[in-house]
């Protein structure tokens, strides 16, 4: 076979390859998937002409127990993501012991939850409405806190998937400053899930898109230097479209016992049949 480097449109997802990370249970498994995913991430960084230290790894844990946790606290894991605020806040009490650690909640959260994340969350990348933002900063106000926040967006389409349609997204970030205690990063969103990886990277691209076209009258307060996007089967084409934070699971922990259908109703349907 000839060495021929990968073109980048040529990227391919790996969804199809998630029942094959195996489960990490040493801290030298974590030190070598997490060497793994970054080296990936420096190669995709190369092939988009893109500096690797522009783009953060936020393991995510969702559904991995404390046995785990410490195991990649252990491998170096400082901020870790997690999809519910409940199994977040039970974490955060369990392994209040492990030095540094921080969590990112990066699923939809219903407005009366505001109050668990504003206690000991140090990001918030799933921010989808003005109720949830004023609910935030009150209870954040209340604790003496501020949080790091990302506005999701829907750019696949889907009417399952949380987050704004990208038309209101403009008017939606002009209304932030009015709640002190966020501190606006940036976008986040979750790509189509699906093997077919033209239409997986159209979705990067259109958060991109929108985030060049927002930053020039964004309010000064607000700062969109982030892009959230990209997961194991898809982060090296999100950093080829200008992502900043890819969020990683599987890859680093091993595979979930629920597939993704649990998490998204009709990540099934864009399968290709096994
Ligand atoms: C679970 C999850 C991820 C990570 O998915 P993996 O397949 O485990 O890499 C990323 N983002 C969100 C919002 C998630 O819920």
């Amino acid at each position: 076979m000839h060495a021929i480097p990968e073109a980048h449109g040529a990227t391919l997802t790996r969804h199809e390859h998630h029942g094959l990370y195996p489960k990490a249970a040493s801290v030298a498994d974590f030190e070598r998937n997490l060497a793994t995913v970054q080296s990936r991430m420096a190669q995709a960084c190369r092939r988009a002409d893109r500096d690797p230290g522009s783009v953060r790894l936020l393991p995510v844990s969702k559904t991995m127990d404390e046995a785990s946790i410490r195991l990649a606290h252990a491998a170096g894991c400082r901020l870790l993501g997690e999809n519910k605020v409940q199994e977040a806040h039970r974490k955060w009490e369990a392994l209040s012991d492990l030095a540094g650690l921080r969590w990112s909640v990066i699923g939809h959260l219903q407005t009366n939850k505001a109050r668990l994340v504003a206690r000991f969350a140090d990001e918030f990348q799933a921010l989808d409405s003005l109720r949830l933002a004023e609910a935030l900063d009150r209870r954040l106000q209340a604790e003496g806190r501020s949080l790091d926040v990302f506005v999701q967006v829907n750019t696949s389409g889907e009417a399952s998937k949380y987050g704004l349609p990208p038309e209101e997204v403009e008017g939606f970030v002009k209304a932030l400053p009015a709640f002190g205690a966020l501190r606006v990063r940036g976008l986040m969103t979750l790509a189509l899930l699906s093997t077919d990886a033209p239409r997986v990277r159209q979705c990067f691209a259109l958060l991109r898109t929108l985030r060049e076209r927002l930053r020039q009258n964004a309010p000064a307060s607000v700062q969109l230097d982030e892009l959230s996007m990209g997961m194991s089967g898809d982060f090296e084409i999100a950093i080829e479209e200008g992502a900043t934070v890819v969020r990683v699971g599987q890859a680093i922990f091993g595979a979930r016992a629920l597939p993704d259908s649990h998490y998204w109703p009709d990540a099934s349907d864009h399968r290709e049949p096994a």
